[in-house]
């Protein structure tokens, strides 16, 4: 069952960073696909639209941006 006796830790995938603006996201865990597939859905990012791409800031002036045109 247990395979990691004589493994070293595998590398963890860089953090998750705004799109826009490259701040590094909270909220959004950091894993390989098959630990983040474990997790619920909601887990896995805000839920709120671009949750998990946009930090709230960015977020929040792309909101601003549609609701003027
Ligand atoms: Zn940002």
């Amino acid at each position: 069952m247990d395979v990691h006796i004589l493994r070293y830790k595998k590398k963890k995938p860089s953090k998750h960073v705004c799109a826009e603006c490259g701040k590094v996201l909270h909220g959004v865990p950091r894993g390989r696909p098959y630990e983040i597939g474990k997790l619920s859905k909601t887990a896995k990012r805000p839920n709120r639209p671009y949750g998990g791409y946009l930090c709230s800031s960015c977020a929040r002036k792309i909101f601003k941006n549609e609701a003027r045109k």
